[in-house]
């Protein structure tokens, strides 16, 4: 990304109080195409503390208005807004591909599941509400009221660019909070087209405001402003502790954050169905998935075995751009991520791990354009190994060899993180202990480690999660209200 002050590609304002406008700075910065870094996608607002500011005023001042605005209207807004996502979801895939990188498939994938998230919420949201509570005055009834926070910062990643704020935005614009959103600086354009649909579905002015820039100028005032109730952030652990620590007392937080997912496979288990259930859940959008498969933990017996199949599956692999068909590694969605994922394989081999496959960058031909990586496997890897503790985010999976269950459940735990994990065993008894064990906010038996449904609850636990609330479903509408308690005498 380059900051410039003059533009070239198509220029994208910010949305303040209904308007399109330009940032008080006076920069600009621009997305471009991991595939090819040469091309620029879209010019955005480098935005200042004075642009978030004016944001959550006017978020904070069409507070009342929109919180007592009919719930069927909010939901009509919602599935119009979708109605928009699914009219364009060619251009909108065709966006996203170009500026994250990931395969076209999954870009309309990603588009048709945020329609589908505003669909939901305009539904869950409508019949969301208090309880009635059995007490003994026959003359009073007792009932918690749901009422709505304010000012919401929504602020969110580059993976998932649409579907994230979708899953975000929708539940806390239906339950009455005003929104000031910020997405990140590598995907802008996929965040701007949520925004501009939901603004052509008739949101009023100031419900909705979006604010692009970079986290280092305006990712403390997003988040410290006295009218700012709530911040729900999805990024690295990092940036969510630092912001977790930054808010006041009343500010609520809802941080979902990095992982370090483990897939353990049993000696009972199909070694085939283990070898796919890891290239699909380490290797899909490159590894840059928050639930990725990034440990493999293998019963010794099976291990051999497990490795050739995985081996083998991997080397199938088709590496290219995002539009070429039947691609799975794409390339990492920025120069910053390929240094970081190069980096850890680097350390990977002075540790000691034995690289069994991949660990190259990709730079012939069309390659040298982008950000390309080949899948990586290690073996040989101890619990202990950086490679083993930290979050790489790209396609390296880590093979660590284990004598029983025991070993493999302290491993699968022994780590800071506790988003995913899954299993790969016929044996009903293991499968049960290890849902109880893990230590992990999202459980899979015989599954991958990624991919959440859209009306399931989702978080982590650890260092993966604040533990407050968690996203998606019915579960995800609970952070965005506050309960009153009613007793009424009569
Ligand atoms: P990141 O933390 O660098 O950035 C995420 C967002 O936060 C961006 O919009 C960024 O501009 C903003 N930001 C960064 N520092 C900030 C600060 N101090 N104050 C306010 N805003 C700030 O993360 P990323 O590189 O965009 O995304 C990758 C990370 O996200 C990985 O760690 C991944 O595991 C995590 N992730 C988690 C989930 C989940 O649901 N748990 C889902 C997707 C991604």
């Amino acid at each position: 990304m380059i900051d410039v002050l003059t533009a070239k590609a198509e220029l994208y304002k910010n949305l303040i109080a209904g308007e399109w406008i330009t940032a008080t700075s006076g920069k600009t910065f621009q997305s471009t195409n991991p595939a090819n870094k040469a091309e620029v996608v879209g010019e955005f607002q480098a935005s200042n503390e004075e642009d978030v500011k004016r944001a959550i005023e006017v978020a904070d001042k069409s507070f009342p208005s929109w919180a007592s605005t009919p719930p069927s209207k909010k939901a009509a807004i919602l599935n119009k807004a979708a109605d928009l996502l699914e009219e364009g979801v060619e251009k909108l895939a065709d966006e996203l591909t170009r500026e994250e990188g990931k395969p076209i498939g999954g870009s309309r994938k990603e588009v048709l599941r945020s329609a589908q998230t505003l669909r939901y919420y305009a539904v869950e949201g409508q019949s969301f509400t208090g309880e009635t509570f059995p007490q003994d005055d026959p003359n009073m009834k007792v009932s918690t009221e749901l009422e709505p926070l304010g000012v919401v910062t929504v602020i969110t990643p580059w993976n998932f660019p649409i579907s994230i704020p979708a899953r975000k935005i929708a539940p806390a614009l239906i339950t009455g909070n005003t929104v000031v959103f910020k997405p990140s600086s590598e995907t802008p354009l996929i965040a701007y087209r949520l925004v501009e649909a939901l603004h052509e579905a008739g949101l009023p002015e100031g419900v909705l405001n979006f604010v692009t820039g970079h986290s280092k100028d305006i990712g403390d005032s997003l988040v410290t402003h006295p009218a700012v109730k709530a911040v729900t952030f999805t990024g690295s652990t990092g940036a969510g502790e630092h912001i977790h620590r930054n808010v006041s007392l009343e500010t609520r937080t809802q941080m979902e954050l990095g992982g370090k997912n483990p897939i353990i496979v049993m000696d009972d288990a199909d070694v085939e169905l283990a070898a796919q259930l890891t290239v699909n859940g380490g290797y899909s959008l490159t590894g840059q998935a928050c639930t990725g498969t990034s440990r493999v933990i293998v019963m010794k017996e099976v291990k051999d075995k497990y490795l050739e199949a995985l081996v083998e599956k991997t080397k199938a692999l088709k590496i290219g751009n995002g539009f070429e068909q039947g691609v799975t590694i794409c390339p990492l969605a920025s120069e910053k991520q390929l240094n970081n994922v190069l980096n850890y394989i680097g350390i990977g081999k002075e540790e000691g791990a034995t690289l069994v496959y991949g660990g190259e960058h990709l730079t012939d031909g069309d390659f040298e354009k982008g950000f390309y990586v080949q899948p990586t496997i290690f073996s040989g890897v101890t619990p202990d190994m950086t490679i083993s503790q930290e979050e790489i985010f790209g396609p390296v999976i880590s093979v660590i060899e284990v004598e029983n269950y025991e070993e493999a459940i302290s491993v699968a735990n022994g780590v800071k993180y506790g988003l995913s994990a899954a299993i790969v065993t016929n044996n009903l008894k293991t499968a049960q202990q290890f849902t109880k064990e893990i230590k992990a906010g999202t459980v899979k038996v015989n599954r991958t480690t990624t991919g959440n449904l859209i009306n399931a609850p989702f978080g982590g636990l650890k260092k993966s999660s604040t533990s407050t609330f968690r996203e998606s479903g019915r579960a995800g509408l609970e952070f965005f209200t506050q309960i009153k308690t009613v007793y009424v005498g009569y």
